[in-house]
């Protein structure tokens, strides 16, 4: 018998739309493998399969009675990053603060899936309100990486990449704020996109950066993301910074990718994210990559954005100042926790609630943040911040008008040892370095599996970037790569 966790979305929804297996048995497969294989990666939080099961019934039932399918995906289970909100289980954020909270509306995100027939399986793990590169800042203990189980899975949206990693879910949803998709899906060789900022509805998507977060689609192939894209992307009134703007073609994009060169397609090499500093192996399975672009038919040439240097100093100014106000509303009188009694005044209540509600990077950030935003300092550290942005801004403009795409690796490191660089911050920021620019400046990007590194046998990711509303650019790029390169050794 086929083991169903090991199938694709899309043959998954083929097997189901035909009626050869029902959504239930595939649903319920899921929730088996989860059941057998989550307590050693710790990728869920929240399991939901009584309401998974549901709704992959609805699906069996309407396709038994005749109808259509509700969407390309209908039946297909899914992983949902625990940041989205849901009506029928909790919201945590891998937060203390908001440990058992079920919030009273669903995300537009969490809605799209519903009526596409999408079952969630169960809410996953991540960093405290998206914030880190290993989903090690979660309260409720780090998720492993499938391919090494004493290695970060990426972060913050590691336990959506572990899931699909350990053949737990199909399909899952993750977040992108600084890189939070597109990282775990490079160190747990799956594939991942962060989508033009504005495209996908942020309404019951709980505030990380506002200006930066965007959800986006996550898969083990690059059509599976695409028909993942489709479902989620399109315009939404809730949401102040939606694009109303009809979805991008990316399904029919990564169909052609597949089958066709890319010939006439322009690739540009960013000289500034090809560093000495980074891993051989990573640089090493990066040029061989580029190599299978050309082979490909690309024009292939170098391109320089001198401004990325500051990316890094931008982005941790620009997100922890967002992150001091938007994290403002946990004031333990409106959500979640609340640490105290009777002979507190509201504000000790409120400070006793956030001391002990939020973890050591969360409060970091806040910290930093409030610093960068008080009169006195908001024009040398927010102001400068802001003014670098509109520079990474102009040098993505310069490099589009030479080049339809630019790539560079994902991330610069393999998953590194889960505890080898809690304790350094910094550290932890480098690992950013090649996902910052592209949510700076409100593009889009995708990180698909480049293979593994020599060095290590761990996995690596080559990152496309394409300019707002081209996201199509990615899946055309990332699914001919994706044929070239073949199946990944594990
Ligand atoms: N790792 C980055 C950070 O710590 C990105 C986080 C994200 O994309 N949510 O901020």
């Amino acid at each position: 018998m086929t083991d169903l966790t090991a199938l694709d979305a899309a043959s998954l929804a083929t097997k189901i739309h035909s009626r050869e297996v029902s959504s239930v048995e595939v649903t319920q497969a899921h929730l088996d493998r989860i059941a057998a294989v989550d307590g050693e990666y710790n990728a869920f939080l929240h399991v939901s399969g009584e309401a998974a099961l549901a709704a992959a019934k609805q699906v069996d039932d309407a396709l038994a009675a005749g109808q259509d399918p509700a969407s390309p995906l209908a039946g297909v289970p899914l992983a949902l990053k625990d940041v989205f909100t849901t009506t029928d289980a909790p919201t945590t954020c891998g937060s203390k603060i908001l440990e058992g909270w079920v919030a009273p509306y669903d995300a537009t995100l969490t809605t799209k899936l519903r009526e596409a027939g999408i079952p969630v399986l169960g809410k996953t793990n991540m960093d405290e309100f998206a914030m880190g590169s290993s989903t090690e800042n979660s309260a409720y203990g780090p998720t492993r990486n499938p391919w090494d189980t004493t290695r970060i899975p990426g972060g913050s949206g590691g336990g959506s990449a572990a899931a699909l990693a350990s053949n737990q879910a199909p399909l899952a949803i993750g977040t992108d704020t600084g890189g939070s998709i597109r990282q775990p899906a490079a160190v747990t060789a799956t594939v991942g996109t962060k989508p033009t900022y504005g495209t996908v509805s942020r309404y019951g998507l709980v505030a990380c950066a506002s200006s930066l977060d965007q959800g986006g689609p996550c898969g083990r192939t690059v059509l599976d993301t695409a028909l993942l894209h489709e479902v989620i992307a399109g315009h939404d009134p809730r949401d102040s910074t939606s694009i109303d703007a009809p979805v991008r073609p990316v399904v029919e994009a990564a169909r052609q990718g597949a089958t066709g060169d890319l010939k006439g397609l322009r690739v540009g090499v960013v000289r500034e994210l090809h560093s000495d500093s980074y891993q051989p192996g990573v640089i090493a399975s990066f040029d061989a990559a580029v190599a299978q672009l050309k082979e490909l038919g690309a024009e292939v040439v170098e391109v320089s954005c001198p401004s990325f240097e500051y990316a890094l100093a931008s982005y941790y100014l620009v997100l922890p100042s967002e992150v001091s106000s938007n994290l403002a509303r946990f004031d333990a009188m409106r959500y979640g926790m609340r640490v105290g009694d009777g002979t507190m005044s509201a504000d000790q209540v409120m400070a006793a609630t956030r001391a002990a509600g939020f973890g050591k990077e969360v409060k970091r950030r806040i910290m930093i943040g409030t610093y960068a935003l008080s009169s006195g300092y908001y024009d040398a550290y927010y102001g400068s911040a802001l003014k670098v942005r509109t520079l990474i801004a102009r040098d993505f403009d310069a490099a589009y008008e030479k080049v339809d795409v630019l790539v560079s690796p994902t991330s610069p490191f393999t998953p590194w040892k889960l505890g080898e660089k809690v304790d350094d911050p910094l550290a932890m920021y480098l690992s950013d370095l090649c996902t910052l620019p592209t949510n700076l400046a409100g593009h889009c990007a995708i990180s698909v599996p480049s293979g593994v590194s020599a060095d290590d046998g761990l996995p690596v990711g080559l990152q496309v970037m394409a300019p707002a509303l081209a996201d199509e650019r990615l899946y055309r790029v990332a699914a001919a790569y994706e044929v070239a390169r073949g199946p990944i050794a594990r």
